[in-house]
């Protein structure tokens, strides 16, 4: 036998490098996927489904550029090709309030001029946007969670979920054809502190229906075991303050009601008084009272002129800027640049947060400023003070034992989290992923799926003078930074 040879690989299998461009109208036959936004990037979601000669639009969101790029601070998909097919549009759906999900209304309804459906209190922070941009005469239709109601040729169904906002829904979307669950943003919280549960039973029945297919988040589809619970927070929370003598910030997301909920909780049980710095967050607080997810035994709220006014030792506030937002009250604060507000040595933030990838200098910046005051600072590092709201991996494993879908296409991630979330949905025993990106027409049959061709896309950017579209050199920079 002679010396081995080392054989050549096989030759991989061609990929075309272009997929055929489309211009597609959906067929009676058929339920077509389109993304246009958030599948391949984190932000700015945009979902179309097609059936029979009709589109059906899930969220409109933006995502903001970061300081890498400073000219391009609000980003959202391009909706071009269904300006172009807006006859056809025959709804807006919304999942949740949160930006990377309504953020566009404002900036693209006028281009798109389809009804919007949304339930109570996503519907309410939509409104809000749509008034502010003069936008009052859209038709923007309350729903209930769980409802039932068609659009056009599709039937649609909000099935509850728990995220981090009040009412998260994942949305069942039902044609002659089959069905498609569009999961949302979503997580599995035994202990949510506000509103419903998620909807178990339901999600359990999904595998009872003609699915043809799950989109699924896979924001956390790379992390292991679960997110946890927003009901664990209230002990860290307190174990943090507990400690403290001088006046405790806490920085979190504005919309993360349940959060705001925990901290005055705790402010009750560490006797101090609680209030809320940034407009951002009290608007939110006000949709939630509209709404009634603020518990009526809660102390009433102190304004920030009082607060300031109070020792330090018996104040409690919640705060906006934990990304490092340069006009929020977190950074203004540690610029003593905040209009009733000034920290002390001894002061406290605690981070309830998340630091979002590429926010990192920006919120660095804030805490070198906060640290030269002589404040002191708490994360998740130090205290269990966050939970993410999106599904780890046992939770997309719970998820996909549940609904068996005979498909999973996972959007809501850059490419690692897809191919994680792939990953995790074959191991569960759904026989096929398909792992698709901004622009390809997936064709879903009860027969099988494929990708038929792709849409044209790309990024609009709000600018002083009205949308723009965001160049292609510009576009390939961002992508190089996960943007
Ligand atoms: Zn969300
Ligand atoms: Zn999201």
């Amino acid at each position: 036998m002679g010396p081995a040879r080392s054989r050549a690989p096989p030759p991989p299998t061609p990929v075309p490098l272009t997929m055929p461009h489309l211009d597609p109208i959906p067929e009676a036959d058929e339920v077509l996927f389109l993304p246009l936004g958030g599948v391949g990037e984190i932000g700015m979601n945009l979902a179309l489904y097609g059936h029979a000669g009709a589109w059906l639009m899930v969220d409109l969101g933006i995502t903001f550029a970061g300081d890498r790029f400073p000219d391009y601070d609000v980003l959202m998909a391009d909706p071009g090709f269904i300006e172009r097919h807006r006859g056809r549009l025959t709804g807006l759906v919304l999942t949740h309030a949160h930006e990377d999900h309504v953020g566009a209304l404002p900036y693209l309804w006028k281009r798109l001029r389809c009804p919007v459906y949304a339930t109570p209190f996503t519907a309410a922070v939509a409104g809000h946007k749509l008034a502010s941009a003069g936008l009052d005469l859209v038709p923007l239709h309350e729903v209930q969670l769980g409802a039932r109601f068609p659009v056009g040729p599709f039937g649609v169904e909000l099935i509850g979920v728990t995220h981090s906002i009040p009412e998260p829904n994942g949305v069942l979307i039902r044609t002659p054809v089959g069905c498609v669950y569009h999961t949302g943003d979503w997580k599995l919280d035994e202990d949510p502190r506000l509103g419903r549960p998620y909807d178990r039973a339901r999600l359990e029945s999904l595998a009872r229906e003609p699915l043809l297919a799950m989109a699924c988040d896979s924001t956390n589809a790379v992390v292991p075991g679960h997110s946890g619970s927003e009901g664990s927070l209230r002990a860290g929370l307190r174990e943090a303050v507990e400690g403290c003598t001088g006046r405790v910030l806490v920085s979190s997301f504005s919309s993360n009601i349940a959060r705001l909920i925990t901290t005055a909780r705790v402010a009750e049980d560490t006797g101090r008084r609680f209030g809320v710095l940034g407009p951002a967050m009290q608007r939110m607080l006000g949709f939630a009272r509209a709404t009634g997810y603020w518990p009526a035994d809660l102390p009433a709220l102190v304004d920030a002129r009082h607060l300031a006014l109070l020792p330090p030792c018996e104040v409690l506030a919640a705060c906006t800027g934990s990304q490092g937002e340069p006009t929020a009250a977190l950074a203004r604060l540690a610029n003593d640049s905040h209009r009733d507000m000034l920290l002390d040595p001894g002061d406290t933030v605690i981070f309830s947060s998340r630091v979002i990838p590429g926010n990192e200098a920006a919120v660095e910046r804030v805490q070198a400023r906060l640290k030269a005051i002589g404040v002191s600072l708490v994360t998740d590092q130090d205290h269990q003070v966050h939970v993410s709201g999106h599904p780890a991996q046992t939770e997309l494993e719970q998820m996909y034992r549940w609904v068996q879908p005979p498909l999973c296409i996972p959007v809501h991630g850059t490419p690692r989290h897809l191919a994680a979330n792939a990953a995790i949905a074959l191991a569960c025993g759904v026989p096929r992923a398909l792992e698709v990106r901004n622009g390809d027409v997936c064709r879903l049959t009860p027969g099988g799926a494929e990708v038929l061709g792709t849409v044209p896309t790309g990024r609009l950017a709000a600018q002083p003078r009205g949308l723009e579209r965001v160049p292609a050199g510009i576009l390939a920079d961002m992508r190089e930074h996960g943007r």
